[in-house]
């Protein structure tokens, strides 16, 4: 038996299938993203497949999610103290800026994240494990593009008894969490997960295809996506000591963000409702919508469980993060896209679910309650189209198999 094909339709690349299955390899395809491939995997690897796959499962085990932005202890905006941490990083440093509070006091004695080995090639992203400040700050900053985050995850666990901090995506914290949970052993191995707010992961064509239109023909030693300002540019450093860039909104809004994987269009959770604190952009804003102009860079926190309001004081108290009181309602106008999505997303895991036999179990991420606040006919074209995408998608997969 061969990867079933609904999984692959929903798969958003992560990797974990490869690190609970010996038969599972990840593969980069021609689209650019990763999807896994096997000859053979039996029926009990599919079924262990299909209940930690976080394409398929996104499960919140808290319970809750009473707003359209989850379960919230808190909100703030916040940056971090450090202003060298704070300019580099994709917003305002506070992930970076946690991480190494964490590491630092003791409470971990590693942080799990993705970063690129010291080769130049934009395309290696996995997971990390740093140990230092050094290592935390050398991988911070957001990637647009795949990364193999889950696929060495049993290995990394088993190498030692290190108890860490992990930094994620939404999916990849569902990833995760789904993994601790079917494998009991790593219970506690995870002592905080720390969100970062996504809108999707572009395929590595569409990096290629930014480079390309900087029109520099040289090779490609270095590409960052954003950070070293807010929010920062596309930066790319050739080998002849050349560096062109382009700004988040071109990068981002013209070529990154038009090509999302498909599962990102379903997403369920985007805004880390899974995770102890998500953070995000805290937009200036200009006439109701996110305005880019570069600035000192700034995240909006959602601090999501009394674990999280415990580190945030003390992270505080120690130096670390520098805080301001930010009211809820003002994160509808820094994040139009994500309130909007919120709304919708229930109406595109409708189709989905029916579409693939309800394999997809996207519990306690309040998708269901979310999608009633929109005008049903709205609700049904956007359920229509998400249908033919996943059609189109399942069978277009059927084909290269
Ligand atoms: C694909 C993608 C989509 C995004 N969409 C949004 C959005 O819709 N709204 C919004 O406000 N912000 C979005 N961001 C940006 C990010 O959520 C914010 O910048 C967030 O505020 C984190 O800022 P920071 O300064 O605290 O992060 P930093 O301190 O710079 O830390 C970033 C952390 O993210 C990790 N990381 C980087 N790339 C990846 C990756 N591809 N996969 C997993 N982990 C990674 C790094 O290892 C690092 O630990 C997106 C980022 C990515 C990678
Ligand atoms: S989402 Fe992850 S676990 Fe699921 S099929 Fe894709 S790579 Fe495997
Ligand atoms: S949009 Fe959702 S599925 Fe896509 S990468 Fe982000 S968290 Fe994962």
């Amino acid at each position: 038996m061969t990867i079933d094909s609904d999984i692959l339709t929903l798969c958003n690349g992560c990797g974990l299938c490869e690190s609970v299955c010996s038969g599972v390899k990840m593969k980069c395809h021609e689209d650019g993203f990763y999807r896994p491939q096997a000859e053979c995997v039996n029926s009990d690897e599919t079924q262990l497949i299909q209940s930690v796959c976080p394409g398929m499962n996104v499960v919140s085990r808290k319970g809750g999610n009473h707003s359209i932005w989850g379960d919230v202890e808190s909100v703030c905006n916040a940056w971090a103290s450090d202003a060298e941490i704070r300019h580099s990083s994709s917003s305002g440093g506070v992930t970076t800026a946690l991480a190494i509070y964490l590491l630092e006091s003791g409470k971990v004695d590693a942080v799990l994240h993705v970063g690129t080995d010291d080769t130049c090639d934009y395309r290696s992203n996995h997971l990390c494990i740093s140990r230092s400040r050094e290592d935390v700050l050398k991988r911070n900053a957001s990637r647009y593009a795949p990364a193999l985050v889950l696929n060495q995850i049993k290995v990394i666990l088993d190498s030692d008894a290190s108890s860490y901090a992990f930094i994620g995506k939404p999916c990849d914290i569902a990833g995760m969490q789904n993994f601790v949970n079917a494998f009991p052993q790593y219970k506690g191995r995870i002592v905080c997960y720390l969100a970062i707010f996504c809108a999707g992961i572009p395929s590595f064509n569409a990096t290629a295809q930014a480079i390309t239109a900087l029109g520099h023909d040289a090779p490609v030693t270095s590409v960052r996506y954003r950070g070293d300002g807010w929010p920062g540019y596309f930066t790319v450093t050739y080998s002849d000591g050349t560096t062109r860039r382009m700004s988040y909104n071109d990068s981002w809004g013209m070529i990154l963000g038009k090509q999302l994987a498909f599962r990102c269009k379903i997403c369920p959770d985007s805004i880390g409702l899974l995770a102890d604190i998500a953070s995000g952009d805290a937009w200036n804003t200009r006439n109701g919508y996110p305005d880019f102009t570069e600035d000192e860079g700034r995240n909006f926190c959602f601090v999501r469980t009394p674990k999280g309001e415990q580190l945030m004081r003390e992270a505080i108290q120690a130096g670390y993060i520098d805080v301001e009181q930010l009211d809820i309602s003002k994160v509808e106008q820094m994040q139009r896209y994500q309130y909007r999505r919120r709304k919708e997303a229930g109406w595109r895991i409708a189709a989905a679910c029916f579409l693939s036999g309800f394999k997809v179990h996207f519990r306690g991420t309040g998708w269901l309650r979310n999608a009633m606040t929109i005008n049903p006919l709205r609700g049904l074209r956007i359920m229509m189209g998400s249908a033919k995408r996943y059609i189109r998608r399942k069978r277009h997969l059927q084909a290269v198999k």
